[in-house]
């Protein structure tokens, strides 16, 4: 079974030699192999509707359409009364990052999976309605991914950043030139836009204790807390905790925490932490996108704002040969 399949033929044998070939007109940076005649009739069918992915779901491995793959994505990741551009600008991301990740065979026997975490989220169920206005917003932006110098970006996304996004570098540790934080205003409607967990002084000590006995953590929690080093998105890079310091991450993640960005308020018996954004903050926010949607800008520039130096283009075909066969 081929885990990625590009009809009809002639496309597949004239992806043979670039990876992507992009629409002409829709590049400055990428020159498109010269599509002959035949093949130009051949592409007049929507990329996404000729395109299949094989799709790892709880119920097995599912081949389908592209464009039934971003339907189902979007419908996971993005509320569907979301203004169009912003709906359009998350299909452009989600179609990229599939993309993307098929190209990198993270899976066996599959392109991609339905698991939030790991791939996108995806589901077949939705009113009439929002499956209506995804549909729309899928078939509108067909083919279109973003690039940087010519190659699918690693089109990340997450809920809302709390004012300013991540840089990778930050998150990660690798400096990606698209993936750096830029401000994100409008998100205060989000409704995960701030988060308060208390935690006894016994509970946060134990959660710190199994990710590092070490910590001294006797006496008052006032004075657990020590220095905390900020990264240029805001949250926390580094934070000293009983004399131990912890990434942010880290600790985000040993806390359950909703994002880096985070504040503590202290006292003899609690510690009350408050996180601004949801998410691992690097790259599209989906709030930012509806607030910049909603003050009127369109699926490009808000594109462009969350992965600054990227372009927008149009996939006429894929190397079928960059996807492993299984
Ligand atoms: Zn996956």
């Amino acid at each position: 079974m081929k885990r990625l399949i590009l009809i009809p033929l002639a496309l597949i044998l004239l992806c043979c030699a670039p990876f992507l070939i992009f629409a002409e007109g829709e590049t400055d940076r990428v020159q498109p192999a010269p599509v002959p005649e035949q093949a130009k009739q051949s592409v007049s069918a929507p990329f996404d509707t000729r395109t299949t992915l094989c799709v790892l779901t709880d119920g097995g491995v599912r081949k389908m359409s592209l464009e039934d793959y971003l339907v189902g994505t979007l419908l996971a990741e993005m509320p569907a009364d979301f203004p169009a551009e912003a709906l359009k600008a998350q299909a452009i991301a989600s179609r990229t990052f599939a993309l993307r990740k098929a190209e990198t065979g993270k899976h066996i026997g599959a392109d991609v999976c339905t698991d939030f975490a790991c791939c996108q989220g995806w589901r077949e169920d939705g009113t009439a309605e929002e499956i209506a206005r995804i549909t729309q917003a899928v078939c509108d932006t067909d083919g279109l991914v973003v690039t940087y110098e010519g190659a699918l970006i690693d089109a990340t996304f997450f809920s809302c950043s709390g004012g300013k996004t991540e840089a990778a570098l930050a998150v990660w540790g690798s400096d990606i030139p698209y993936l750096q934080s830029v401000d994100s205003p409008g998100e205060e409607d989000a409704p995960r836009f701030t988060d308060t967990v208390i935690f006894s002084a016994e509970e946060f000590a134990d959660q710190i204790s199994k990710i590092c006995p070490d910590a001294n953590l006797s006496g008052s929690p006032v004075n657990w807390i020590g220095e905390i080093s900020m990264t240029v998105g805001g949250g926390i890079d580094t934070v000293f905790i009983g004399g131990v310091a912890f990434k942010g991450t880290t600790l985000r993640s040993a806390l359950g925490l909703r994002s880096t960005d985070m504040d503590f308020a202290v006292t003899d018996s609690e510690i009350t932490v408050t996180t601004r954004g949801f998410g691992h903050r690097v790259g599209f926010s989906q709030y930012g996108a509806k607030a910049m949607a909603d003050s009127g800008s369109d699926f490009a520039e808000i594109l462009t704002h969350y992965y600054p130096g990227t372009e927008i283009k149009k996939l006429l075909c894929i190397k079928q040969s960059s996807f492993t066969s299984v």
